[in-house]
């Protein structure tokens, strides 16, 4: 008897845990609840952060990249992970971006999106929240896998672009007409031919630079972060096709991914660099 009840504890405890390493954008599983399952979440170096270009300092960097021609145009794989919108690339080959004397692979995009125009990004510029923000992750060639990689500050590089809604943006239409097939949280569909030069504005040389982390659990503070000055457009139909998206809530309802950011953090100290003079 006694033994049954030991094991129900321990069945309900497991359970238990298994619910805590779900996570989510808003309700009891939400941002602030993070750090108490994800002890990364609560550090000091956390991402995204609210960008104060008064306060930020120049200093130069340049990222180089070998994106062009048809090299640069690859397969991916689109899945609906029930947070976002992520695109896999496939076979990058020799493909890097090169930043501080580190080379860094192409691996994967996604995106953040608010449920109205004026929310969305994560990284905000004087309190600013553009409609969406572009996350295109790339991991340093220095560390053999990602596991690895998490584990050192210097591990990833993502650069991430402000998306405002305007014109249709033609470059990203590869991944834009496919979201139908990704409606629902798991769906995954394989495309061809996304040209990785275009996931970045057209000004690649302002942006602003820092330490920071992943900014969805486990927060890892593994990132060098590069936010580009300029933005890129979607239009209406764009982000629309982007909130079209579903994930199953804590009752298994389908609910419309939308306002998939975290709020800012702190920057306990850190110092946001710019590569443009006038600020
Ligand atoms: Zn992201």
């Amino acid at each position: 008897m006694i033994s049954t009840k030991i094991l129900l504890v321990f069945l309900s405890g497991s359970v238990i845990t298994c619910m805590a390493a779900d996570w989510s954008y808003d309700g009891k599983n939400g941002p602030d609840e993070w750090p108490k399952h994800f002890k990364h979440c609560g550090g000091k170096q956390q991402s995204p952060v609210d960008i104060k270009p008064n306060d930020s300092k120049f200093q130069r960097r340049n990222l180089e990249h070998n994106y062009k021609g048809k090299h640069a145009k690859l397969e991916f794989s689109l899945e609906n992970n029930g947070h976002s919108a992520q695109v896999t690339l496939e076979n990058t080959g020799k493909l890097a971006a090169k930043v501080n004397g580190d080379e860094f692979v192409p691996v994967q995009v996604h995106f953040h999106w608010g449920s109205s125009n004026n929310v969305g990004s994560e990284h905000k510029v004087n309190g600013k929240q553009y409609a969406a923000e572009m996350h295109f992750v790339h991991m340093n060639k220095k560390y053999e896998s990602s596991d690895e990689a998490l584990k050192h500050k210097d591990g990833l590089l993502v650069l991430g672009s402000f998306i405002e809604v305007g014109d249709e943006n033609s470059d990203l239409k590869p991944i834009f007409s496919q979201l139908d097939d990704v409606g629902e949280q798991g769906e995954k569909t394989e495309v061809d031919d996304l040209d990785i030069s275009k996931l970045m504005p057209s000004n690649k040389k302002d942006f602003y630079f820092y330490d920071g982390s992943l900014t969805t659990p486990k927060c890892n503070e593994a990132v060098k972060w590069i936010v580009f000055k300029d933005t890129i457009s979607i239009s209406e139909d764009q982000i629309a096709a982007l909130r079209s998206l579903k994930h199953k809530d804590e009752e298994g309802k389908d609910k419309p991914i939308v306002d998939n950011f975290r709020p800012v953090q702190a920057l306990n100290g850190r110092v946001i660099y710019r590569t443009f003079k006038d600020e």
